[in-house]
This record gives structure tokens, C-alpha cells and sequence, in this order.
């Protein structure tokens, strides 16, 4: 089977250090295998994003030569197929609705504990849709890491696919789009390492084969806090990528060879894939970032 890869960010705002590290990751990961690597738009939340992210993200992709196979996903397109499945997991009792506020959820603890899981609510008034764990997922391999285990309050947990306020779960989306496009490995960072569990759940569901996967390191600032917008990260420069390109390779373990430094950047992509591996890759799943 041939390999296909991708990159999905969440156009919550433009690309900094942290989300190269892992469009370059997950770049370096397909094509030394000579593997098809694809961007999906993950659009599902719009109070929380920025007008024009969108565009800027796959600017700043293309100012750095990542250049992207097929055509760019949007998951704000794709709503009906969500909403398809979710109808058929809710006939076939694999799903169900739930009107338990996060109020009441914080109160037994901060976990769900099943409440409605054998009520058969239909959706008078606003309801979340949560799926019904059939078996716990504790823990899955990684292909840098290794084993890594899922708390089990978080593995036991029904989880939402679709939100009381209409909107679309990102574990839920993130599942039917990559079976959709063919992914064979999901390549992203760290923070992304607890919902693992419940998306396997869904391949299950879905029977369908499991993907593998493999979490880059986070990269954090100098506080010890994940790069993101809420945190004030810095947008990329699309004018003079190299330097932070080679500073994101860094990050990611490359010992960059002096003739690089003064290289062009098609050049220095082309390295990188020669010479990416995942021993080179940092055993922590968290650093601070200079760049
Ligand atoms: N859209 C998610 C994010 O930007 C990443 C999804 C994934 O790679 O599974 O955090």
C-alpha cells in the first residue's frame, strides 16, 4: 500500500513555529517514502477562527516549498457527511443523544458517566451526539514512542461527535476525512496524543483498518506553554523562510550539515528528505523552541 500522509491545521490563525514543526514533520514523513502528502482545511469551529486564515496558512506553506498533492480539503464543505454517519450510528444505537450540560459533567468529577447512554432521548431540545465506547482503548503504538498508554477515565468516556451547539467534533471529522482521503498515518504533535484512543474507536466503527502514527514533539516557548495563537506565537515570515526552516529541522533532530546553511530552500527540502529518520527525532515529547 502506497503511502499518503497530510497536514491539518485549524485556520484559527497563521502558522508559527509549533505548526511548522508539524507540516514539516509530517512532510518529511511521506516523502521519503515517496508517499502522497495532503493539507485538509480543519474549518469546523468558527467562532474560533480568523477570517483569511485559510489562505494565509497554504501562503505560508507554499513560501516555504511545501507544495501539497491533490486538491486542499475543507471540512466546513463536508458537514452532510458527517451528519450522515452520525444519523446511522444513532439508528444503530452506536451513538446516542446526550443533554447533560458541562455543568453537570463537572460536578460528577469532570468525566461523563454514561447518564444517558440507555435513556433513547430524541432531540426536543439541544442535545450533543456521543458515541457509545464499545471497548475502552487504553493505550495504542507509536512509531517513535512506542507503547503509550490512555488514562482510563479518558478511554472509558462516551464521547461528543457532535456539539449542543450544532458543530461538528473534531475527533469525529478527523476520522471520516482521513479514512475519505486515504491516509495511512496521521503525523502531528504531541498535544494530539489523548484523543487517540477514542479515534480508533471510530476506525473500529467504521471498520475500517487503523492508521499508524507517530506525534512530534511539542514545541513549547520559554514559560514552558505550547506555541499557539492564545499564546501570542509569532506568525511565520513568508518573505525569509530559511532560517526558520532550518531552525524548525533542528527542532526536529537534523543535524544540518554546514553546506546547507547556504543552500536554497528547494535544496534544503530535498535534504531533508534524504536524510529525515526517526531515530534523529527527539525521544521527549516536549522542548522549548528557539527560533
Ligand atoms: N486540526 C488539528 C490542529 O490543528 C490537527 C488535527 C490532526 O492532525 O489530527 O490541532
Amino acid at each position: 500500500m502506497s503511502y499518503v500522509g497530510r497536514f491539518a491545521p485549524s485556520p484559527s490563525g497563521p502558522l508559527h513555529f509549533g505548526s511548522l514543526v508539524a507540516a514539516l514533520g509530517s512532510y518529511f514523513q511521506a516523502k521519503s517514502q515517496h508517499g502522497k502528502w495532503l493539507v485538509r482545511m480543519e474549518d469546523l469551529d468558527p467562532p474560533r477562527e480568523m477570517p483569511g486564515a485559510s489562505d494565509l496558512i497554504l501562503a505560508t506553506l507554499e513560501a516555504y516549498h511545501l507544495h501539497w498533492d491533490d486538491e486542499v480539503i475543507y471540512q466546513s464543505q463536508r458537514h452532510h457527511y458527517y451528519q450522515d454517519q452520525i444519523e446511522q450510528w444513532i439508528a444503530s444505537k452506536e451513538a446516542y443523544y446526550c443533554q447533560c450540560t458541562r455543568r453537570q459533567i463537572k460536578q460528577s468529577g469532570g468525566f461523563y458517566l454514561g447518564t444517558c447512554r440507555d435513556a433513547a432521548l430524541t432531540p426536543e431540545q439541544p442535545c450533543s451526539v456521543r458515541f457509545k465506547v464499545p471497548t475502552a482503548i487504553d493505550h495504542f503504538i507509536d512509531q517513535k514512542h512506542g507503547r503509550i498508554a490512555i488514562p482510563k477515565a479518558l478511554a472509558d468516556e462516551d464521547f461528543i461527535i457532535k456539539r449542543r451547539d450544532g458543530l461538528y467534533a473534531y475527533n469525529l471529522a478527523v476520522v471520516l476525512d482521513d479514512i475519505e482521503q486515504g491516509v495511512t498515518e496521521v503525523v502531528r504533535g504531541a498535544d494530539l496524543i489523548e484523543p487517540t484512543g477514542r479515534q480508533i474507536n471510530l476506525y473500529h466503527a467504521m471498520k475500517q483498518p487503523e492508521v499508524s502514527y507517530l506525534h512530534l514533539p511539542l514545541a513549547l516557548d520559554e514559560h514552558g506553554n505550547k506555541l499557539s495563537k492564545q499564546n501570542h506565537a509569532p506568525a511565520l515570515n513568508n518573505e525569509e523562510p530559511i532560517e526558520t526552516l532550518l531552525s524548525a529541522m533542528t527542532f526536529l533532530g537534523f543535524d544540518i550539515d554546514a553546506h546547507i546553511t547556504s543552500a536554497n530552500l528547494d535544496e534544503i527540502i530535498a535534504w531533508g528528505c534524504q536524510n529525515w529518520s526517526l531515530q534523529q527525532l527527539p525521544n521527549s515529547l516536549a522542548s522549548t523552541a528557539r527560533f
